[in-house]
């Protein structure tokens, strides 16, 4: 075998051709025998069993049959000549159809010899039948099968249409294999083969197309998954080593009078011991040379905000600006008027930008940025924009970073020359082995602690039925001082019918509180920005009881006298924007309550993620769920999930696997920076990077 065997163009495989090459290179992407070997199945079906006719099932699934074709003829009965077999098992019979290339199968079929047809069973008026089945002689089958697993390979409806099928993606990558020395080069090092009992590469290769049994399937399936999760962690923390290296950070050598006195004679409550915990990880940081990227997990209401105020207030101690990025325009308002109020009482330069500042306002803001007016920025995407320059950025913050994208982390870097501390923010926890795989570049700190005194938010689940009783509860809340949210889902594809039940729901709730006697806001998307900031005024400041509004007060919105949380269509909400809603509640001293409101009927699903908010209060518990119902994908929204494109190892099933990949990562760095001694990994690492498309996402 040649020394770049595997990398040889599919061009060139005996049965390819240079018509299937194109449509494989086109359809699947796979351009070398190495990308053929590395297209692993998706599942394996038992070929151990024969099916008996007799006993087919309506179930859609494959069936493999052994028997002798009895008859064979063509019909002319539909507008296509079809040709017809009927095929015996010896006992019982079932009709065989095939529409193309009929000529040439019948002319290659031996009547009464035995074969094995395998394949998708039709049902029509009752009757089962197999149309194009993969056919082959037993004889042949017994020499050409060597286990009784066959992988399944994914398909397109291109490739099967024109003919690339199952049996030929197998027969391709037997040929790579035939052709090959038994012996590929190996990908891990001895300490990580011994430690797992690895087999070699080639078995593993070999045993996941055509597996010689089902513990050296596991075996094979152990050691792919185990090399997919470990290669992306070497990246992860490489990038973050290189990083650090490359980048000198920013030295915020001191801490001085903007932390000291805020800190001593204007904090009004105590920091939680894990929120001293991790402003003492951000120190760190931001003395040790290296440019900090840092991700803050913490649950909602768990106090990340005063980390990142104290956290600016060192930035600027050491004359930099900093900036605080948020995902809406609402919870960017809300920074701004709460960081202004919380820094009163030093003397601080705070601006807001944000899609809405004029461009009048924007031209001084710009000037005043650049000359070092501004000590605090806070904004949104706006911040990202070219044409905002610092004079000198030192700490960014992103808040809810769920919201944006990797692209947009690395806008940041660019603001100067050197990239300033960078600290994201999540809205709610992310699953441990989630946040792994695509944050895992970033150093991590997590606040697992709420403020104390903090009453958990009671939830309970009520339908329409009980909705006067529900009413009822409201008032009674009212009239101890307390304030309400009622919020309506709002889901883009139906935003008019949704935009309609708000305010249907709207004059429900004014004729059930009539405006005598309570005074209500409405906040929904459609607003013009000024009247949203004003609606949310006049609540946070108890003009109005109620609140009706949609989603847009989902992330962050923090107004501790509001103690009820009603969800109307519940059912129709995701766990995490729950969980980001019941989030409202709970923030001051008082008992705080969340309603979900339903229809009777509810999907598996759905009362899966109702019964999951009933249950816990635990913002890390909840996200496991959320990943198992949605995927990993979905939890994170399109902005991340690229980073989730896995072959053939799963971040939910295969959690254990990737944790122990990560930490033999990282052992593996620690001993071995430069990969010196383990000139395997470094080169399969050198590999990758140079032919993956994941290595795009992060780097
Ligand atoms: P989140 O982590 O969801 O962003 P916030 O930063 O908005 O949470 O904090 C929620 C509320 O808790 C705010 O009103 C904040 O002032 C308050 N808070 C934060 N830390 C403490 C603390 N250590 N003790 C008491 N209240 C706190
Ligand atoms: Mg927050």
């Amino acid at each position: 075998m040649k020394e770049n065997y595997l990398i040889t163009p599919i061009d060139y495989l005996k049965g390819v051709g240079p018509n299937r090459a194109d449509l494989i290179k086109s359809e699947l992407k796979i351009f070398t025998y190495n990308d053929l070997l590395n297209f692993f199945p998706f599942r394996y079906i038992d070929k151990s069993k024969y099916h008996k006719i007799n006993e087919l099932e309506n179930n859609n699934s494959e069936v493999q049959i052994i028997g002798k074709f009895i008859n064979l003829k063509f019909s002319n009965n539909f507008k296509a000549k079809r040709l017809i077999g009927v095929f015996s098992d010896g006992n019982h019979e079932i009709e065989v159809v095939w529409f193309r290339a009929v000529k040439w199968i019948e002319k290659s079929i031996k009547l009464n010899n035995d074969y094995v047809l395998y394949g998708k069973v039709n049902w029509f008026n009752n009757k089962p039948s197999l149309v194009h089945p993969e056919t082959e002689l037993l004889e042949k089958h017994k020499k050409s099968i060597k286990s009784s697993l066959l992988p399944i390979y994914s398909s397109t409806e291109t490739l099967s249409t024109r003919g690339v099928t199952n049996k030929l993606i197998r027969e391709f990558i037997s040929n790579i294999f035939e052709k090959s020395s038994k012996k590929f080069k190996e990908s891990l090092n001895q300490n990580i083969n011994e430690k797992y009992g690895m087999i070699t590469k080639y078995e593993a290769l070999y045993n996941v197309h055509f597996p010689i049994s089902q513990a050296l399937l596991s075996k094979a399936l152990f050691r792919l998954k185990y090399e997919e999760f470990f290669y992306i962690q070497l990246q992860f923390l490489f990038k973050n080593i290189y990083n650090k290296s490359r980048f000198k950070g920013f030295n915020f050598s001191k801490v001085g009078n903007n932390f000291n006195s805020f800190y001593n004679d204007h904090l009004e409550f105590k920091l939680t011991s894990a929120q001293k915990r991790v402003i003492k990880d951000i120190r760190k940081d931001f003395s040790s040379n290296a440019q900090m990227n840092r991700l803050l997990q913490g649950d909602v209401g768990s106090g990340k905000t005063i980390v990142a105020i104290l956290s600016s207030l060192i930035a600027i101690d050491n004359d930099f600006q900093t900036c605080l990025i948020a995902p809406t325009e609402i919870l960017a308002q809300q920074h701004f008027i709460s960081i202004n109020e919380s820094l009163s009482k030093i003397d601080l330069n705070v601006r807001i930008l944000t899609g809405s500042t004029s461009k009048k306002e924007r031209v001084i803001l710009f000037e005043e940025l650049k000359n070092g007016v501004v000590d605090i920025l806070i904004g949104t995407h706006a911040v990202l924009e070219n044409n905002v320059i610092f004079k000198n950025l030192g700490f960014a913050i992103i808040d809810e970073q769920h919201r944006f994208g990797v692209a947009q982390r690395s806008k940041l870097w660019k603001k100067n020359l050197t990239p300033p501390h960078i600290l994201v923010m999540t809205a709610t926890p992310i699953p441990r082995t989630l946040a792994m795989s695509v944050y895992g570049d970033l150093d991590i700190s997590i606040i697992d602690e709420l403020p104390p005194g903090r009453k958990l938010v009671k939830t309970v689940h009520r339908t329409d039925r009980n909705r006067l009783e529900v009413f009822k509860f409201i008032r009674n809340e009212i009239s101890k001082g307390r304030q309400v949210y009622i919020v309506y889902p709002l889901i883009e594809e139906s935003k008019t019918m949704d935009y309609k039940d708000l305010m249907d729901g709207y004059e429900s709730i004014v004729r059930d509180f009539p405006i005598e006697n309570y005074q209500i806001s409405i906040l929904h998307g459609r607003m013009k920005p000024n009247d949203k900031a004003t609606e949310m005024e006049r609540f946070k400041n108890g003009e109005t009881q109620i609140m009706v509004s949609t989603t847009v007060i989902e992330v962050g919105v923090n107004i501790p006298n509001a103690s009820v949380m009603i969800i109307e269509s519940s059912e129709r909400f995701g766990l995490s924007q729950l969980h980001q809603l019941r989030g409202r509640v709970g923030r001051g001293s008082e008992s705080s309550f969340c309603i979900l409101m339903s229809k009777n009927k509810l999907s598996n699903e759905a009362r899966t993620r109702i019964k999951t908010m009933t249950s816990t209060n635990d913002g890390f518990k909840i996200s496991e769920v959320d990943m198992k119902l949605r995927g990993p994908g979905n939890l994170l929204g399109t902005q991340q999930s690229g980073l989730l494109n896995f072959k053939i190892a799963d971040i939910i099933k295969d959690k254990d696997i990737l944790e122990f990949s990560r930490a033999d990562a990282k052992e593996l760095l620690s001993s071995d920076p430069e990969l010196k001694n383990n000139k395997e990994i470094k080169c399969e690492y050198n590999l990758l990077n140079k032919n993956s498309d994941f290595w795009k996402h992060i780097s």
